[in-house]
């Protein structure tokens, strides 16, 4: 952007709207990628009039724009990799309206997902997308990334709970699709392009979400296993049982060491203490309904395939502070990670769940293989693995190994009938392996997507595509 571009940006918003400080500018550089670019300006725009103003500018000018939500994308997607404006939604935190008969809400793009959840919650009402990072993740990346999360296997992921959107496209015109346009939907799926499109084809402005009832009852178990594989197992004789579980989540032997040696966990010690073998999993399991019937029903055949799988211990919470004690060993994942190296290479592959011990079997082959220490865990109920690979980006050799057994963790993901990405996109960092997935037929039709809604290439260029 040259002097006069800039004075012309700076004069079609409030002062504080644009920021141009070198020291403003870096708080945008990042996200939870171990990358940084500098944007050339930031823009915070407070209503869709002011997206549209900015989108007829940076149209005019040529200038590259970068949505970004809050920034905890593991992708690179919202980071400016060619320069540009990055326009942050953080303005834009308003509940337009909630219909508590018809259970929907209207919300602007930069509404953190946690505040949305608890603004609902006295109303008896649900949103299940439920990403680990709700608390500070924003509505509008939930939807470009289509955002899934621990209750992903029985609810499904943000896609299914859309019902419309408001967006303003490349040259500042705004289309709205599903329950925001007067129209119904006879058309192509544009609700549906728009979703999961990692911001590379409009900027979100306005979005229409499908609520649920909170559901009436609620069980949690928490079991232990001495053999990795016997765990993964549980997770495919769960699915093929017919049993529909709200969460579904693994942690394996290494990664729940490393809790271990991070906070306090009784009840865990206690099941590692006995026998010779060390832990090699955990599962944390809920169900949920409105019939208490069928919960038990379904939390006995859940125990009962615990059991023949040999678990080595096996919990159910009876009081909501029992509950919270079984949570705290997922809850702790994270930080406790942090610990351990500078670096963190997060994948979150997904495969069919018949295939998880087969996954698993091979991450533990990878570790071996390229010496890297691999800590996985994840919402094993669709699938979804999150493999993070620890390391300290400032040893090359150890980062070309890293890199190396990455290339083949998506190879054999692939192989085993899976997916590059469960639920954070492809952004910067899984570009190059997008191919490999949707073939070149496949690019090259997204490529004309993408010059459809996006001429000029002025949207989030360098995402998606190497
Ligand atoms: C600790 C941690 C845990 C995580 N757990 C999960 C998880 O369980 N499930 C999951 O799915 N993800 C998870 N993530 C990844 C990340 O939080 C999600 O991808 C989230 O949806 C990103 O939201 P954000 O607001 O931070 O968006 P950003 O990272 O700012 O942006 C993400 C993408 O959305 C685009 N975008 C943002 N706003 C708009 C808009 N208004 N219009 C158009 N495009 C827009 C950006 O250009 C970018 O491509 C996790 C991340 C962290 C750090």
């Amino acid at each position: 952007m040259n002097s006069n571009q800039e004075k012309e940006l700076v004069k079609l918003f409030k002062k504080d709207q644009v920021l141009l400080s070198p020291e403003d500018k870096t708080c945008y550089s990042y996200d939870a990628t171990n990358k940084m670019f500098l944007p050339d300006a930031v823009v915070l725009p407070r209503s869709t009039e002011d997206v549209v103003n900015l989108m007829k500018f940076a149209h005019r000018h040529k200038i590259v724009i970068v949505p970004r939500g809050a920034g905890s994308g593991y992708t690179g997607g919202s980071l400016p990799v060619k320069g540009g404006i990055v326009v942050s939604f953080e303005q834009m935190t308003n509940i337009l309206e909630l219909n508590k008969d018809k259970k929907y809400a209207i919300v602007e793009p930069g509404v953190i997902t946690q505040e949305f959840a608890d603004y609902i919650q006295p109303f008896g009402l649900f949103y299940p997308p439920d990403p680990s990072s709700m608390k500070f993740s924003t509505l509008g990346g939930n939807l470009a990334e289509c955002a899934g999360g621990l209750k992903g296997r029985k609810y499904g992921v943000t896609k299914n709970y859309v019902l419309g959107l408001e967006a303003v496209l490349s040259d500042g015109e705004i289309i709205r699709t599903g329950i925001l346009n007067s129209g119904n939907g006879t058309s192509y799926n544009l609700q549906g392009l728009l979703i999961g499109s990692e911001g590379t084809l409009a900027l979100l402005t306005k979005i229409a979400l499908k609520l649920l009832d909170q559901p009436k009852y609620e069980e949690t178990v928490l079991a232990t296993f001495n053999r990795m594989e016997d765990a993964a197992e549980v997770v495919a004789s769960i699915t093929a049982s017919g049993v529909i579980p709200s969460v579904l989540e693994f942690i394996d032997g290494d990664t729940l060491q490393c809790v271990m040696e991070y906070v306090k966990l009784d009840n865990i010690e206690k099941a590692a203490a006995t026998g010779e073998r060390p832990l090699e999993a955990v599962l944390l399991i809920e169900v949920d309904g409105d019939d208490r019937a069928e919960i038990q029903q379904d939390l006995e055949k859940i125990m009962e395939i615990c059991q023949e799988k040999k678990a080595k211990s096996l919990e159910i919470a009876k009081t909501k502070e029992e509950k919270d004690k079984l949570w705290k060993v997922r809850r702790s994942i994270s930080p406790s990670l942090l610990r351990i190296a500078p670096t963190k290479v997060n994948e979150d592959i997904s495969v069919p769940t018949s295939q998880l011990p087969a996954m698993v079997e091979g991450i533990k082959e990878l570790s071996n293989k390229y010496q890297v220490s691999i800590y996985t865990f994840g919402h094993a109920g669709d699938g979804n693995l999150h493999v993070n690979f620890m390391c300290d980006s400032r040893n090359r050799e150890q980062m070309e190994r890293v890199e190396k057994a990455v290339d083949e963790l998506f190879r054999r993901t692939l192989e085993l009938g899976g997916t590059l990405s469960g639920e954070h996109g492809i952004g910067v960092t899984k570009a190059k392996y997008l191919e490999w997935e949707v073939g070149k037929e496949g690019i090259e039709l997204m490529k004309k997507i993408k010059s459809a809604f996006d001429p000029d290439q002025i949207i989030n260029p360098g995402k998606m595509f190497s």
